[in-house]
């Protein structure tokens, strides 16, 4: 394969952004790790050195659990009306508005993200903030008045206390966006950890959380990794709920972390998320969304599409017309505007990437297109050309893990029920898709597949009203919609007896 067979987005310039350096914010104040130790990130797409960070210890990740834990037990939040909640909350979404392209290009750069991208998530963190402004104002529990002449009930709705948020470097200010302002709507605080890899737009929250005028204590941020930040982030006793977004490995550690001290997690773990196409599917839309669902963030995204499942008929064209569109995917400079797919995160993930091609043609699959590193002119980073693999067995590891790369897998089904035994067959249970001009095939589809959220005739809308989760191996809880904010918060029930009606026992 050539490079005439892509559209490829040559070097447009090189980086010489001044070095970041980042901190941790503890109770208000940014400060250096206790023994000074620092770790470094270069950008993915270009090698440049982009950020200095501190690199936390247990000594900073304690001193913001103490912190949060504080912050919340004096009610220096929780003790606000939903009004002020929600006006602090409203003053963050218009700063980060006003910040949108310093955070975008430090995203660009920490992440290999294409810049039109990395803007469009930064105004839709916004939007999460604004959301969540008026889920603190409409927050309210229920009462029972049915209970009798003598007996009113009241169920109570109340923080549940100190929330450790830890989050992926895939979408990193994104994901933080759709934890904490909802748990701030709620009235916790929070310890919040973001990727190693990602560290700097969410320092850049912190400064404009303090700005807007949060009080200290309330929000924490340690950098670092996840030994032993994220470690004591999952154990610590003053913590009372974890908010994780990773890997399906990371989450299932973090369960087994936290039983000692029995608290709340909620987690967004990985996906192998199916697109089915019947044979009276629109295929111009479902082509492109095959196309946006596999190369969107190159693959290394939660929802990817990274499996379709055809129906025989039209196997043969949907693949000739996805490898087709494939090469005229823009990938390369992640800061040029034009570019829709930029750099894999780091050299290590691009191996991995790789090695499950590698595997599959080894077993007999077929690579349609691309398989192979891409070079791009004047950059240095790890590009993964678009990739689209047939001839699978739905037991290869390629057609059922999650490869987190730019890697299309393709199956084939005859009936309903064999589509719905692949979609369901993976350990998964994220997203799923149906392609069909049949509203009952869609609605048979959506009813049985195992998935948190079903896309029928589109792929990968979202919205801050519609609840994200996944069943299965993809997590526990929901973020986003008004059960996103359910999950910071706990139930109280209060009986209150109205005289003095009840019989005394004795
Ligand atoms: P990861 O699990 O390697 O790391 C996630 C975070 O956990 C990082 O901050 C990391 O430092 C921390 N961590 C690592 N070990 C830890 C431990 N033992 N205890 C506590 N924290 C620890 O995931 P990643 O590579 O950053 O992100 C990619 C994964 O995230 C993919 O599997 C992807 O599907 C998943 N993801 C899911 C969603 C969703 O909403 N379902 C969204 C984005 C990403």
């Amino acid at each position: 394969m050539t490079a005439h067979d892509y559209t490829l987005i040559a070097a447009s310039q090189s980086p010489d952004d001044a070095l970041n350096e980042v901190r941790h914010l503890v109770d208000g104040v940014w400060i250096d790790s206790a023994d000074g130790a620092t770790f470094e990130r270069q950008s993915p797409a270009h090698g440049t050195l982009v950020s200095r960070i501190a690199k936390g210890g247990a000594a900073e990740t304690e001193a913001a659990i103490a912190a949060a834990r504080k912050a919340f037990d004096a009610g220096l939040w929780s003790d606000l009306s939903g009004k002020d909640r929600a006006t602090i909350l409203l003053k963050v979404a218009d700063m980060i508005d006003e910040n949108r392209g310093r955070i975008a290009r430090l995203e660009v750069l920490e992440s290999g993200k294409p810049i039109s991208q990395a803007e469009g998530e930064i105004e839709g963190a916004a939007d999460l903030w604004r959301y969540a402004a008026s889920l603190a104002r409409t927050l309210h529990g229920d009462s029972h008045n049915t209970l009798g002449k003598d007996m009113l009930g009241v169920v109570l709705k109340e923080p549940i206390g100190v929330v450790s948020i830890i989050c992926p470097w895939n979408f990193p200010f994104l994901i933080v966006s759709q934890k904490l302002p909802y748990a701030l709507a709620a009235g916790c605080t929070a310890v919040v950890k973001p990727s190693e890899l990602t560290p700097s737009t969410t320092a850049i929250l912190g400064e404009l959380l303090i700005e807007a005028g949060i009080p200290a204590g309330v929000v924490n941020i340690v950098q670092g990794f996840g030994d032993p930040v994220g470690s004591i982030m999952t154990t610590h006793e003053d913590v009372d709920m974890v908010s994780f977004t990773g890997s399906t490995a990371v989450g299932k550690a973090i369960e087994k972390a936290t039983a000692d001290t029995l608290k709340k997690v909620s987690s967004e773990l990985g996906g192998k998320n199916p697109q089915v196409l019947f044979p009276d599917a629109d295929l111009d839309s479902a082509i492109d969304a095959i196309v946006f669902g596999i190369y969107f963030n190159a693959g290394e995204c939660c929802n990817s599409g990274s499996r379709i499942i055809v129906h025989e008929d039209i196997a043969e064209e949907v693949t000739r017309r996805v490898v087709e569109l494939s090469r005229e995917v823009p990938f390369g400079d992640p800061l040029n505007p034009d570019t829709k797919v930029g750099a894999i995160i780091h050299q290590s993930h691009f191996d991995k990437i790789s090695s499950y091609v590698e595997d599959a043609v080894a077993a007999g699959a077929k690579v349609e297109i691309g398989g192979a590193p891409l070079s791009v002119d004047g950059m240095d980073g790890a590009f993964f050309a678009p990739t689209v693999v047939s001839n699978l067995t739905p037991d290869m590891p390629i057609a059922r893990e999650e490869v987190f790369g730019p890697v299309l897998s393709v199956l084939t089904f005859k009936t309903m029920d064999q589509a719905l035994d692949l979609a369901n067959g993976a350990s998964y249970g994220l997203s799923a898709g149906v392609w069909s001009e049949n509203i009952h095939t869609c609605l048979e589809f959506s009813r049985r597949v195992q998935a948190g959220t079903v896309w029928t005739n589109t792929w990968m809308d979202g919205y801050p009203e519609m609840p994200f989760g996944g069943v299965k191996e993809s997590g526990q809880g929901r973020e986003l919609g008004r059960y996103g904010l359910e999950e910071f918060l706990e139930v109280k029930t209060v009986q209150m007896r109205i005289g003095r009606t009840r019989a005394n026992w004795i």
